[in-house]
């Protein structure tokens, strides 16, 4: 069994942190519930910078993904997860990307994240205890106090990282969002298979 310790420091876990949520004594009990992945968009996979475009004119709206949280979206879709994106812009980058990573659910125009978060528990047919939710900025927090495992990057609003269960070592866009899923696939027993695969 591979080693995961590419930081050279011999942790064979995702690190991170917990956050100031209630009943983060069960992180790994609420993670293992899991069964479904909602994600915010900037500001989780983007650092939340971006470029506005034209969509009359064909110029696209500019966003930066990072390559880790891609593969992480991967591991995640390859080990059962249905995943989407909630996001408050609307954007032909954010639909690519979700086709490009055969998303479950989209919804895009969204500031009330809250019902969405429920639609998409109905569309799944999941409990909300089964569904974890990835935000950065208070109209996430709906949906992060809805959520069975509500999760967000380092860098997001204090007032998100006073109600998560877990807080990302890793700023937005710049591998939060794989290390958020690598533990909710620790809790599922499922990481290491994950990882296995690309030891050949
Ligand atoms: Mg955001």
């Amino acid at each position: 069994m591979p080693r995961w310790d590419s930081d050279g420091s011999g942790a064979s876990r995702p690190s991170g942190g917990e956050g100031g949520g209630p009943g983060n004594d069960s992180v790994s009990r609420r993670a293992a519930a899991i069964e479904a992945i909602l994600l915010d968009v900037d500001g989780v996979l983007t650092d939340g910078t971006f470029e506005p475009g034209d969509e009359v004119a064909g110029i696209p709206e500019r966003k930066r993904f990072h390559s880790r949280d891609g593969l992480g979206l991967v591991m995640a879709k390859r080990s059962g997860l249905r995943l989407g994106f909630v996001t408050g812009r609307s954007s032909g980058t954010v639909r690519g990307r979700a086709r490009e990573l055969s998303l479950d659910y989209l919804r895009e125009g969204c500031f009330d994240k809250g019902p969405a978060f429920d639609e998409a528990c109905l569309r799944f047919g999941l409990s909300p205890e089964q569904v974890a939710f990835v935000g950065d900025d208070v109209q996430d927090l709906p949906a992060l106090r809805r959520a069975g495992f509500a999760a967000a990057p380092a860098d997001a609003h204090p007032a998100v990282l006073a109600c998560v269960h877990f807080v990302a070592d890793a700023p937005g866009g710049r591998g939060a969002v794989r290390q958020i899923i690598e533990r909710i696939l620790e809790a599922r027993g499922k990481l290491d298979n994950a990882l296995y695969r690309f030891w050949g």
